[in-house]
C-alpha cells in the first residue's frame, strides 16, 4: 500500500466516493486516484513524492501553469489586505472591464456587463434564471452530452462526470424540473428547427458549449451556434453560449471570437465563463449586453447573490491570468498542441489504434474511433476500454492525464521541452497498453 492507497481508504471513510468531484475517483479507468499534494508549472507531485507532467491543468484553469510566480503573487498581496469583504471592490470592476474588452471580434461586442460568480455551475444556473425572467417563458433546449455544471435542469443528458459514470441523468432531480429541459443531439439543426416549430413560444433559450469538450472535445460544425442564434431569436428566445471551458482558452475572445474570426459572425445573448477566468481561483462569470443583464438583481427582477462572489483573492487572480494571457501565450499554446498532438497520433498509429484527434484552437481530445465524431451517441460507441490501460500506462511514464476518455487534454504555456520530451517518451508504452487492451 502507498500513501496514495492509505489516503483513499481513509477519504473514502469521511468523503463519498472518497472525492469531492466524481471524475476524480477514477471510476472509469480503475485504480487509486493520486492524492496531490503540490502543482508547480508543468508538474503535479503526488502524496509519494512523484511528480508527473500534468495535462490536466486543474481541468482547465492553469493556462499559465501551475503556481505561476505572478498570480500566486497577486493572491498573496490580495490575501494580505483581507480574504473576503461582502462589498464590492475595485479589483471587480476591472477584472469585469477585461473580460468585456477581451470579448470583442468582427465589430461585434456581445459582453458589455458581467456578473461574477463562483463556480460555472452558478454561471449556467444564472443564465438560465435570467433569459427565463428576460423571456416570460420556463423551457430550455440544452444538447445530448454538453455538460453545463450540475444546476437541476442542466443534468439531462449531460457530458462530462455524468458521461463517465455512464449515468442517464441523475437521481434527485424533480420530474417536473427535468421536462423543462429538451435535449436534441448534438450538431443536428433540422432536430433544433423541430423542437422550435413544436414549443417555440415557450423556449427561453438554447444553452450550448461553444465548442463541446465534455463529451471528448467535438468540433463544432462550421456557422452551427450562427445558425442556432438564427434560430433563437426568429422565436423571440435567448441563445446561452457556455465558455466556461473553451473562454480564454482556446482563443483570446473565447470560442465565440475564434469562430467570429472563421467567418461565422453572431450574437450570443448571454455568456458563461469559468475555469481560465478565475486563474485556478474559485470564480466564474456570466456577461451579455446590457439590457439582458439589467434584468438581474438589484436592477432587475432576477435573483441572484453570493457570499464570496467577486472574492477579492479569485478576482486578483482573474486579472493576473488575463492580463498574462497575450496573443503569444496562445500561439505558444497552438505549438504545444501541434507537437502533443502529433506525438499522441504517431505512437497511436505506430500500434494500429483507431484513433481521432479532435481539434479546436488550443484544445484537443481523442477518441478511439476511426473519424471524429459529431455528437454524443457517436462518441458513445468508441472502445473506450481501451483508455484505462494507456492512462495507466502515461501515468507510469510519468504523465498525469484526465482519467477519462471523455476529457479534454489541457496545455499550459509551462510545458517547456523537457515536459514535452516526457509527454513523447511516455507514449509509446501507452499505445501498447491500448492496442493490447481488451472489452
Ligand atoms: N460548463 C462547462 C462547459 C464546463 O465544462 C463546466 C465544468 O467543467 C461547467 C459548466 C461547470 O463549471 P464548474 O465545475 O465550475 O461548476
Amino acid at each position: 500500500m502507498d500513501r496514495n492507497d492509505e489516503l483513499f481508504a481513509s477519504a473514502r471513510s469521511v468523503i463519498p466516493g472518497g472525492v469531492n468531484s466524481p471524475v476524480r475517483a477514477y471510476g472509469s479507468v480503475g485504480g487509486t486516484p493520486r492524492f496531490l499534494q503540490s502543482a508547480r508549472g508543468a508538474y503535479v507531485t503526488d502524496a509519494e513524492g512523484r511528480e508527473y507532467v500534468d495535462l490536466v491543468a486543474t481541468w482547465g484553469p492553469a493556462l499559465l501553469g501551475h503556481a505561476h510566480p505572478d498570480v500566486v503573487a497577486a493572491v498573496q498581496e490580495a490575501a494580505a489586505k483581507g480574504l473576503s469583504f461582502g462589498a464590492p471592490t475595485e479589483g471587480e470592476v476591472r477584472l469585469a472591464s477585461l473580460i468585456a474588452e477581451r470579448v470583442q471580434a468582427g465589430g461585434l461586442s456581445p459582453v458589455e456587463e458581467v456578473r461574477l460568480v463562483s463556480t460555472g455551475t452558478e454561471a449556467t444556473m444564472t443564465a438560465i434564471r435570467l433569459a427565463r425572467g428576460v423571456t416570460g417563458r420556463d423551457l430550455l433546449v440544452k444538447f445530448d452530452g454538453n455538460y453545463h455544471g450540475h444546476s437541476d435542469g442542466l443534468l439531462a443528458a449531460a457530458g462530462s462526470g455524468v458521461a463517465t459514470l455512464a449515468l442517464p441523468g441523475t437521481a434527485g432531480v424533480p420530474a417536473g424540473v427535468a421536462a423543462e429541459t429538451l435535449v436534441v443531439p448534438y450538431g443536428d439543426l433540422d432536430a433544433v428547427r423541430e423542437v422550435f416549430a413544436a414549443h417555440g413560444d415557450r423556449i427561453a433559450a438554447i444553452i450550448v458549449e461553444a465548442a463541446p469538450a465534455n463529451m471528448g472535445v467535438v468540433e463544432p460544425p462550421a456557422g452551427f451556434n450562427a445558425a442556432l442564434a438564427d434560430i433563437a431569436h426568429g422565436a423571440g428566445s435567448l441563445l446561452i453560449v457556455d465558455e466556461v471551458l473553451t473562454g480564454f482558452r482556446v482563443h483570446p475572445a473565447g470560442e465565440w471570437g475564434r469562430q467570429v474570426e472563421a467567418g461565422h459572425a453572431y450574437e450570443p445573448d448571454i455568456l458563461t465563463f469559468g475555469k481560465v477566468v478565475g486563474g485556478g481561483m474559485p470564480l466564474a462569470a456570466l456577461g451579455g449586453r446590457g439590457d439582458v443583464m439589467e434584468h438581474l438583481a438589484p436592477t432587475g427582477p432576477v435573483y441572484q447573490a453570493g457570499t464570496l462572489s467577486g472574492n477579492p483573492l479569485s478576482v486578483a487572480a482573474g486579472i493576473a491570468t488575463l492580463e498574462r494571457a497575450t496573443p503569444e501565450v496562445y500561439a505558444q499554446l497552438n505549438a504545444t498542441a501541434d507537437r502533443v498532438i502529433a506525438d499522441l497520433t504517431g505512437a497511436l498509429a505506430a500500434e494500429g489504434v483507431a484513433h481521432a484527434i479532435s481539434r479546436v484552437g488550443t484544445l484537443f481530445g481523442f477518441a478511439f474511433l476511426d473519424s471524429k465524431p459529431g455528437d454524443y451517441a457517436t462518441a458513445k460507441t468508441q472502445d473506450a476500454f481501451r483508455y484505462g490501460p494507456f492512462f495507466h500506462a502515461m501515468l507510469d511514464g510519468g504523465v498525469h492525464l484526465p482519467p477519462s476518455v471523455y476529457e479534454a487534454w489541457f496545455v499550459m504555456t509551462a510545458h517547456d521541452a523537457a515536459a514535452l520530451g516526457r509527454i513523447a517518451d511516455a507514449l509509446p508504452a501507452a499505445a501498447r497498453a491500448a492496442a493490447a487492451a481488451t472489452a
